[in-house]
């Protein structure tokens, strides 16, 4: 498909208010997994293009956006929140051609980065400081001040929800940021840049410096310039980040993996639940940090839950994003065989069903058919290692007790669902399970601008979402006024 309704370069980076090409001019190719083929081609951004994104917006935060009252800067987020909307159908479609992620999901992708814009535009100027008792001699208060610059890391699978919860968020609280896409999809993210641009953001109050993760990425993780880094991605990647970070001990979020739960008890309500058992954990495909790809079955209904599942999956269909299947294709064809691996080792338990492949879908698409698995032993490696495919493993348990303990014995916690109709284990379940959002008779895979989110564990650390992410881009200073 032509890319003829772009309309900003892809081959550019975004520097300070503006479209620059790279200190090397290099550039290197987004492919479109539906098909297979070169979808466009990409800035490979080099360390000196790094160093200049770092030092325009040092250089924003001394400038016209450091300038900028909350009030302004919220007005401003509200600003792009409507051009969001204006070129919402555009947006979609790059986005589904980019990521292989179905229309109507791709769809969803942009109302939530026009309401993340929304949220942290209203937010911007309600972030109040703290008076603090002390000795009477003493008026003390905590200062909610900027970090400075943010880098933004982030992965190919949502990069419009992701970018409006961490760059909105920063910006809301006056930060400049340094955006760095990934080398798989990263259209949307350019054209977020023009989108700032259009509303007439402040210079190098956001650059967008698209290039390889151990070259661009490694190097902004590193900068000595750069005062915080926001890292949404896998945890080997996540764990460098870490390591890098620590050289100029510059604070870090992390929001890694998962492996989510979600526990059906033998008096959940079945007609409302399983919709979400299966959406949760084919949505994009599998590829969704906060998919739920375990499912806990009271034994009791195990059977009844199996075959219920099994309906829905025959059902599936998978095909070319633009097609607007249940399933589009996986990212790439690494990914695809990333999965494939997974499946080889999952022949020594029961494939319970699997759905199937459109006519239509090119043989050179990265598709990948959902499968759901079903096994006893919680410890299988399809039940303890993040896919990151559109695979479920169904696993029963005998009673609550059990459910907590298989729901908390992998390395993860990000999401976790208790279905129920008993009022005192929903809560006594949510409390136990190790995850940063519990859902009681819902499940919300990436949904939630409200909602604080994030890991414990190897999920991650720190929160982004809702007015916590506000706490996480800024920093408190204690001023202690002596007047005795
Ligand atoms: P990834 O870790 O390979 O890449 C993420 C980003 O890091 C990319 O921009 C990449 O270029 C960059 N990168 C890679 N190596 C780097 C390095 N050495 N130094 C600096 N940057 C580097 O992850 P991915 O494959 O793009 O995304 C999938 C992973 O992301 C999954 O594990 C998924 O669970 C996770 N994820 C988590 C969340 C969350 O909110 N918790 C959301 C989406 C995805």
């Amino acid at each position: 498909m032509s890319l003829d309704f772009l309309w900003f370069p892809t081959n550019k980076i975004f520097i300070s208010g503006s479209w620059e090409s790279t200190a090397h001019s290099q550039t290197m190719n987004l492919v479109n997994p539906s098909n297979g083929k070169v979808l466009a081609p990409i800035a490979k951004s080099s360390v000196e293009d790094v160093n200049t994104a770092v030092l325009v917006a040092n250089q924003a935060l001394n400038g016209h956006w450091g300038e900028q009252t909350a009030l302004q800067r919220g007005r401003l987020l509200n600003k792009m929140a409507n051009t969001v909307e204006k070129y919402a159908d555009r947006l979609a479609v790059i986005e589904a051609l980019d990521v292989g992620k179905p229309l109507s999901q791709a769809k969803k992708d942009v109302v939530a980065l026009a309401r993340y814009l929304e949220f942290y535009g209203a937010a911007a100027d309600k972030i109040h400081g703290v008076t603090i008792p002390y000795q009477n001699d003493f008026t003390v208060f905590g200062l909610r001040e900027r970090l400075g610059v943010t880098a933004h890391i982030i992965p190919w699978n949502y990069p419009m929800q992701i970018i409006g919860r961490s760059i909105c968020a920063s910006l809301a609280m006056g930060n400049a940021c340094v955006l760095k896409p990934s080398e798989d999809a990263c259209l949307t993210a350019l054209a977020f840049g023009e989108i700032a641009r259009e509303c007439g953001l402040s210079d190098g109050a956001l650059n967008i410096i698209p290039g390889i993760g151990q070259e661009t990425g490694q190097y902004l993780a590193t900068h000595k310039n750069v005062h915080h880094i926001s890292f949404t991605g896998s945890v080997t990647t996540g764990r460098l980040i870490q390591k890098f970070a620590s050289t100029n001990v510059t604070p870090t979020t992390l929001e890694l993996g998962g492996k989510s739960p979600q526990i059906v008890f033998s008096d959940a309500n079945l007609d409302k639940a399983l919709p979400f058992l299966v959406n949760a954990g084919i949505q994009n495909s599998g590829q969704t940090c906060s998919a739920s790809s375990r499912i806990l079955v009271h034994r009791p209904i195990l059977h009844e839950v199996l075959e219920r599942m099994a309906k829905s999956y025959k059902a599936l269909k998978v095909g070319s994003a633009l097609e607007d299947y249940d399933l589009g294709p996986v990212i790439s064809q690494k990914q695809k065989d990333i999965i494939s691996n997974y499946e080889d080792k999952g022949t020594n338990i029961e494939l319970v069903a699997q759905g199937f492949l459109t006519e239509s879908a090119e043989t050179t698409g990265f598709y990948k058919n959902a499968k759901l698995f079903h096994t006893s032993d919680y410890k299988h490696i399809l039940a303890q290692e993040e896919i990151f495919g559109p695979i479920q493993i169904v696993i029963p348990f005998e009673d609550e007790a059990e459910a907590i303990a298989i729901a908390n014995a992998t390395d993860y916690g990000l999401v976790a669902s208790v279905w129920t109709e008993n009022g005192s284990r929903q809560m006594r379940v949510a409390k136990k399970v190790k995850a940063g959002q519990v859902f009681i008779n819902n499940y919300g895979a990436g949904g939630g601008i409200e909602l604080p989110f994030g890991g414990m564990g190897k999920s991650g650390h720190g929160r982004e979402k809702g007015f916590e992410a506000l706490y996480g881009f800024s920093q408190l200073k204690t001023i202690a006024n002596f007047h005795g």
